[in-house]
């Protein structure tokens, strides 16, 4: 789509009003070069985005209520005559005026004013108002109404009045003109029918024309709450449209995977069943049926991009290295990245617990990568990883900068997926991948922010998704206690009873968003005071300033059991797994955001005995920190804890600013209209199968400019 800024932004006059200049002929002009920068600032460059700026609300100026009859708190509007105007100074210099009708008498107040207004509001005006009645000191007033000088008798609005989003020096006023005169057009091809009559009718969708128009312009008795509630039909169209080309662009997306070849990495069940019996554990039947999934993948020759979720501790790291080792069974490499260095120090550890035994007589080795390693062992690492000794590379995203040279990479595995950004988990794909794009690594990313339902039908549409079921055998449910700041010593006696019965436990200390520096000292300090609190006990401290090999063996240590109580900041949020540690006390709750709180507690309950975590939380709680903490005091499941907090935050903080890269839904709202993201479903694939023209027609309508992003 060729860029209407560049090709000169036609839309039609706009005269004296914002500035816009005449062209030549047919009464259309050019919108002035200022006024096409304020829409931009809009995110409108055609005309098709101006026929999308959709009214954020609308006014009723179609009906006029007498003066004695205005229902109250409700904008509405009256008509009257002004009998009486002065600037009174007390309490505060402000502007009263007494408008009259033929039923009573209606004070209008105005706190701020120009001297034009004092001037124009004289005594004998006509003015027509619109706004809240509220009851006043001296009766019934509007204050700051809407207020237009009329002539008697004036025709009133035969549409409800639409209030655009505006920006600074663009009214709501003058792109209400902007978009009528552009709808006026003749020339209104943009707008034209794309979906099929059958799809219409199935699920009795508007007319897509009709719907712009009638959303920029509704008749008068048009139901306000459907409006309003946008569940009207006209809404309707809107938003299936949007999520179809997001649908149309997911399952794109999907089949050009397709086109593009990976190695075929077969199911030998030569080490995986070597592991499967080395373990002291049995499978769940989740992570069985999740592997299987993950199997069959692999053993495609198109590049596997699965998803796999599973709630904290639901076992996904073995199901991880079942796909490590039919990768090497096949003869290539695979890359476990992590996004702390905590947790591949972790990954690393166990998983060459659980395989150096099997690698000793393949003579091939496990390589480790991290940013803050000696020069040395980083050139050891590096080396053993592009001559292919190392069959498994673990580490933070420094495995996928560049001087990392993988010699046949087959997977790329991630964990803690909604860490990182799209462009990162590209960049590792990369490594394995081919200059043009023709072969890539299969790829298994692992989360435990469950994505709900609904955001996993559009956002993640185009993933395959493997879900682990249930938890391992034997977990007993966290117990979650809120407990006050001021009833410390409480906390301080079930630290003592956990740790001198031979449990461990963990200290979370508050997050200090605004500052670092702040935040380490804090955890300085409560070492400090803990230290002095139970001098019998070993007490360990963590934090991300500290030089990773001291972070390396606190965490060991504690993994070990000779450190009870582990005080840390929040980089222990994901992964860590230390089954002995029972207790988990998570200081200033109410600072932490739901899914931050659900990985701590998330970090005991891991092994067989009862567990513990203890939220404690400082008055005053906001509103929200009060439904979060009621939220995760309920709910022990990761998915509805998601939900909760996509209810509580929206599509956009839920997904974080890191997973941009996917363009976010202006006008459907997943929660809502979930029906519609159904159908959007079905529809795209239909398009698709049964009318591809008509699909990239769609996906060119909406996505023209941000089509870019599909090929990540
Ligand atoms: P997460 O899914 O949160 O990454 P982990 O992979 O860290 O969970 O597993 C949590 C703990 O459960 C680990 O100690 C792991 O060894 C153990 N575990 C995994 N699968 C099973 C199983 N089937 N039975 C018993 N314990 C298991
Ligand atoms: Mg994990």
């Amino acid at each position: 789509m060729v860029s209407p800024l560049q090709a000169g932004f036609r839309v039609t006059g706009v005269k004296g009003n914002a500035g816009g200049n005449s062209a030549p002929g047919a009464g259309a002009c050019f919108a002035s070069k200022l006024v096409q920068e304020k829409l931009v600032r809009l995110g409108i460059v055609d005309e098709f985005d101006l026929a999308l700026h959709l009214p954020l609300r609308y006014e009723d100026e179609t009906h006029l209520y007498p003066i004695n009859d205005a229902p109250e708190n409700k904008t509405v509007q009256v008509e009257g005559v002004i009998i009486h105007s002065e600037i009174l100074y007390r309490p505060r210099r402000q502007l009263v005026c007494q408008v009259k009708d033929g039923s009573g008498i209606l004070f209008m107040r105005f706190l701020n004013f120009y001297g034009s207004q004092v001037k124009a509001y004289s005594v004998g005006t006509r003015v027509r108002l619109l706004g809240d009645v509220r009851p006043g000191f001296f009766g019934a007033e509007m204050i700051h109404p809407k207020c237009r000088i009329v002539r008697e008798c004036e025709p009133l609005a035969d549409a409800l009045t639409p209030v655009y989003p505006a920006t600074a020096g663009l009214s709501s006023e003058t792109i209400r003109k902007l978009i009528r005169q552009t709808l006026d057009s003749s020339d209104r091809g943009y707008l034209s029918e794309i979906l099929p009559d059958t799809i219409l009718r199935r699920y009795r969708l508007k007319n897509f024309r009709d719907s712009i128009f009638f959303l920029h312009q509704p008749l008068p008795d048009a139901s306000a709450i459907l409006l309003q509630e946008r569940t009207h039909p006209a809404w309707r169209r809107i938003k299936f449209d949007e999520l179809l080309a997001q649908q149309l662009s997911m399952r794109l997306h999907y089949r050009r995977r397709r086109d593009r070849s990976a190695p075929a990495l077969t199911h030998e069940n030569k080490l995986t069943n070597t592991l499967l019996e080395s373990l002291p554990f049995r499978l769940t039947s989740g992570q069985k049926q999740a592997f299987g999934e993950i199997s069959r993948d692999l053993a495609a020759a198109h590049p596997m991009q699965r998803l796999l979720q599973g709630d904290v501790g639901s076992g996904k790291t073995v199901v991880a290295t079942l796909a490590v080792l039919q990768a090497i069974e096949n003869n290539y490499q695979a890359a476990l990245m992590t996004p702390t260095e905590i947790l591949a120090e972790q990954h690393y550890r166990k998983l060459s617990g659980w395989l150096e035994p099997l690698f000793a007589s393949l003579g091939v080795t496990i390589a480790w990568l991290s940013g803050s390693q000696k020069k040395k062992q980083r050139e050891t690492m590096l080396a053993s990883i592009a001559d292919g000794s190392a069959m498994l590379a673990i580490g933070t995203h420094a495995l996928f900068q560049e001087q990392v040279e993988f010699n046949r990479l087959g997977l790329a595995i991630i964990d803690e997926q909604h860490r990182f950004g799209v462009h990162q988990r590209l960049a590792l794909r990369m490594k394995g991948a081919k200059a043009d794009g023709s072969t890539a690594p299969h790829q298994l990313m692992m989360s435990a922010t469950p994505i709900p339902r609904t955001l996993s039908m559009s956002y993640y549409a185009d993933l395959d998704v493997s879900v682990i079921a249930g938890l391992p055998p034997g977990r007993t449910r966290v117990l979650t206690k809120l407990v006050a700041d001021t009833r410390r010593d409480e906390v301080t006696a079930r630290i003592r009873e956990a740790c001198h019965g031979g449990k461990q436990a963990y200290w979370v200390c508050p997050l200090i968003e605004e500052s670092e520096a702040l935040q380490l000292k804090t955890a300085l300090e409560t070492h400090e005071t803990l230290n002095r609190t139970f001098p019998d006990l070993k007490i360990g401290l963590v934090h991300g300033r500290l030089p990773p090999q001291e972070k390396s063996t606190v965490m060991e240590s504690f993994q070990q059991g000779e450190i009870q109580l582990l005080v840390a900041t929040t980089v222990i949020e994901v992964g860590v797994d230390v089954p002995n540690a029972s207790l988990m006390v998570i200081e200033h709750a109410e600072r932490m955001g739901l899914s931050q709180l659900h990985q701590l507690r998330g970090r005991v309950g891991r092994g067989a005995g009862a567990s513990t975590c203890i939220l404690l939380y400082q008055k005053p709680l906001s509103a929200t920190a009060r439904e979060r903490l009621k939220i995760i005091f309920e709910h022990t499941d990761g998915f509805e804890i998601a939900r909760e907090d996509l209810r509580l935050r929206g599509p956009g903080e839920f997904l974080g600013a890191r997973q941009s890269g996917v363009p976010l839904l202006r006008f459907a709202d997943l929660e809502q209209d979930e029906d519609l993201l159904e159908a959007a479903r079905i529809v795209a694939e239909e398009l698709l199968r049964d009318h591809p023209e008509a699909a990239t027609s769609h996906l060119q309508r909406w996505l023209g400019r941000e089509s870019e992003y599909l090929r990540v």
